[in-house]
């Protein structure tokens, strides 16, 4: 049987703090399906199709490292909703700190009386990557700062690009 997790987020731009969770995911399910979030009048700096592309990218490696199945897609509406479309049996988050903890278990025991098939796993962020947030990796970015050490280089290419737009 499929083992088939589904981790949603922004993913705007994707972190080495995302890619910490999605590797380490990718060695509790077979299949991983990365659900972008694309809520109508949440502003985000990079389109879906380009989000779609990014994450594409910058998971290869693991996908041949760990040969875990890795789809991309998008929702804009209920995450719950979205994994039963993949599939899924597991919701995958991220726990950075106290504040992820008191969000993340509340809204995954509202999903989980939504939906009691689908079990959501907590990971606890690493050490080397617990502090990175993409919306702070924008701000900085938007204020000239280096982002290099959070996200991946396509990521910051991209991130880049839309900077140059905006100005
Ligand atoms: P952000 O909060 O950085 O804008 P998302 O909305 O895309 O990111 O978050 C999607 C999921 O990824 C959430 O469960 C969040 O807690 C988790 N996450 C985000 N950044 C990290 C990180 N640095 N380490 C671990 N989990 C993270």
């Amino acid at each position: 049987m499929t083992r088939t997790g589904f981790y949603p987020g922004s993913f705007d731009p994707v972190t080495y703090g995302h890619l910490d969770i999605i590797a380490r995911a990718a060695r509790i399910v077979d299949k991983l399906v990365l659900g972008i979030g694309v809520h109508h009048g949440k502003q985000a700096m990079l389109s879906a199709a380009q989000r779609i592309k990014l994450l594409d990218q910058v998971t290869r490696p693991i996908v041949e490292h760990t040969r875990v199945k890795i789809e991309i897609v998008t929702f804009d509406d209920l995450a719950v909703n979205a994994a039963r479309r993949a599939h899924a049996g597991l919701i995958i988050r991220g726990l950075r700190d106290a504040s992820d903890f008191d969000y993340e278990v509340q809204m995954g025991q509202m999903n989980g009386a939504m939906a009691p098939d689908i079990e959501t796993v907590f990971l606890a962020a690493s050490p080397a990557t617990r502090m990175i947030a993409s919306s702070l990796v924008k701000q900085i970015a938007r204020m000239g700062g280096d982002v290099t050490l959070f996200i991946p280089k396509e990521a910051l290419a991209l991130v880049n690009v839309a900077l140059a737009e905006t100005r």
